[in-house]
């Protein structure tokens, strides 16, 4: 079957590889793309966002399924235009999507659902959030409700802060009208992990737990970025927690979406906080594969992907129909000086090629020009290592990403030390 990818990061480079090695798929597409891509993909200069241009060239190219990797063309409903001229595409629909689009709906939804998660409360006014923060009421994560690029979440130190960041949020409008209306939090301790699963609306297929490092600065300190690094397995996620996961945050979301109509067809990616005596609660959910935990994630799954894909887009899918690798994975994200903040780019990439069966060099912000792949974005490459265990895995990275240079290249260096540590 030919299948079409519709992004450009790192997660959409390690979607169009697994596809590109399942069985059942003959022909890989990807939309825009990126220039890692090149060998597995043939690569078209539609965006993302462009609905009608990803749906025409899906009807051009008679392609049998779509596999939408960003958040934002799910959310702005390109599942539904394709599934309405009936072209299987696996990603939910605008309604499924608003779980990631509006962070007060789905905690809404979680409620109504006795999903374990943060105490909260929504606000669209900002003087009743910053008189209700006066009170001394409540958490101090506050959340802007709409889509912010991953970094719509502040962790606040105490009430002033959080007073500051409503002010942010709320009057300043630093995240746009994703922040028209806000959700404060109670701050959740424990450990974190992502655990995505795949969905036809009916049935679930849990794969293996990651963690993933947001934060720009080693001991994950510094501002949060889209993802520094990230290693599977999580071993705070083990089978008696990953039990819990299913019965009482995917079964019960999955069920909830159900009774609202809504026929979810993708990925459900749980991010969760998970406390000393293994009690999972829900941080967010999102509606698609996570960037860089898909890095992770699917090169450790056995089986037909592009197989499997098909199966939850038609409603369709066995959950047993992929296996989940022994060993570990663990990827190490090269980004450009400055980021988060603002960075240079047009840098040479030195070091790329020389892919090996346990080493994979993903890109994410990189582009083809007349002399040579150039970097182009905060995140540049994604490198990959497999191992029996998480320290090779580790070790087998950094040794790759040693070999690649550019200006200005930056990586933390204590990816995965969570599990390291234990
Ligand atoms: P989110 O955008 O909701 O995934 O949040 C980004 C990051 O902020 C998460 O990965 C957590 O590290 C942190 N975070 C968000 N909400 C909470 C919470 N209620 N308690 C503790 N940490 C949180």
């Amino acid at each position: 079957m030919k299948v079409l990818v519709v992004g450009s990061g790192g997660r959409e480079h390690t979607l169009v590889w697994a596809l590109a090695r399942s069985p059942s798929v003959t022909e890989v597409l990807a939309a825009p793309g990126n220039p890692g891509m090149q060998k597995q993909a043939v690569c078209h200069a539609v965006a993302v966002d462009d609905l009608e241009a990803v749906t025409a060239l899906a009807l051009g190219e008679k392609v049998d399924l779509v596999v939408v990797g960003p958040e934002l063309p799910l959310t702005l409903g390109l599942a539904d235009r394709l599934r309405a001229e009936e072209i299987p595409c696996f990603g939910p629909g605008a309604d499924g999507a608003r779980l990631e689009g509006s962070k007060a709906w789905c905690k809404d939804l979680m409620a109504r659902a006795g999903i374990p998660t943060a105490a909260y409360r929504t606000f669209t006014d900002p003087d009743e959030a910053l008189a209700w923060l006066d009170e001394g009421q409540g958490g101090i994560v506050v959340k802007a409700s709409g889509l912010a690029a991953g970094k719509g979440s502040i962790v606040c130190a105490d009430r002033d802060e959080a007073k500051a960041t409503v002010r942010e949020i709320m009057i300043e409008r630093r995240f746009g009208e994703a922040g028209d209306m806000v959700v404060i939090e109670e701050l959740l301790t424990g450990e974190e992990a992502s655990i995505l699963a795949i969905t036809d609306g009916r049935v679930l297929l849990p794969l293996v737990a990651s963690q993933d490092h947001k934060a720009v600065g080693e001991g994950d300190t510094g501002p949060n970025t889209g993802g520094m690094g990230a290693y599977a397995p999580a071993p705070v996620a083990d089978p008696d927690v990953m039990g819990r996961v299913h019965e009482r945050v995917l079964g019960p979301i999955l069920a909830a979406l159900n009774g609202e109509g809504i026929d979810y067809r993708g990925v459900l990616y749980a991010g969760l906080m998970i406390d000393e005596a293994g009690e999972p609660r829900v941080i967010e959910f999102n509606c698609r594969f996570g960037d860089p935990e898909t890095q992770v994630v699917l090169p450790l799954v056995n089986g037909d992907l592009g197989r499997a894909l098909l199966d939850a887009a038609n409603g369709d899918l066995d959950p047993g129909c992929l296996e989940i690798a022994d060993g570990a994975a663990v990827c190490v994200v090269l980004a450009s000086g400055g980021y988060p903040g603002s960075y240079e780019k047009g840098f040479p990439i030195r070091g790329l090629g020389a892919e090996t069966e346990d080493v994979i060099v993903f890109h994410a912000g990189t582009k083809q020009t007349e002399e040579g792949i150039v970097t182009a974005g905060g995140r540049v490459l994604g490198v990959t290592a497999l191992a029996p265990d998480i320290r090779t895995a580790v070790d087998r990275a950094y040794a790759r990403v040693d070999t690649i240079e550019f200006e200005g290249k930056y990586c933390r260096r204590d990816i995965a030390w969570r599990a390291l540590e234990r």
